[in-house]
């Protein structure tokens, strides 16, 4: 039930499941999170994520996007024109689809580093390892 490592729970996140679960959903609309897991009932009103998920989108886009931008400019000589038409639905397509399950591993972090009053839970063989 409870993740074992940082990694599940936030691969759980990713995949828009509660993070202490991994079986309930995480949101309720696109990015609006229910306020309880119905699976768990974990309380997930403490999540903070504001900008963060946004800020992750623009980064990740960005550093896949402008190797792109350089071959198309430097290898194929597109016009202005043709570089806007093919980059800008490319990258609110990759930045949109990219909100939710940065939104998710977000909620999932705070989940388990315990901050903003969630209670950080561990499983019990993983106490002695955790304590860095
Ligand atoms: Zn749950």
């Amino acid at each position: 039930m409870i993740p074992a490592t940082f990694a599940q729970a936030a691969l759980r996140g990713i995949r828009g499941k509660c993070p202490r679960c991994g079986e309930g959903r995480l949101f309720g609309k696109w990015l609006k999170p229910l306020e309880h897991c119905p699976v768990c009932t974990l309380d997930l009103t403490p999540q903070r994520a504001d900008d963060f998920p946004a800020y992750i989108a623009i980064l990740v886009t960005g550093h896949l996007m402008a190797p792109l931008i350089i071959m198309l400019s430097l290898d194929f000589e597109l016009e202005p024109l043709a570089m806007v038409l093919i980059l800008v639905p490319l990258a609110l397509v990759m930045m949109l689809g990219m909100l939710q399950p940065a939104k998710g591993a977000v909620i999932a972090a705070q989940w388990w580093f315990g901050l903003h009053g969630f209670v950080k839970e561990r499983l019990p063989e993983d106490n002695a390892s955790d304590s860095m």
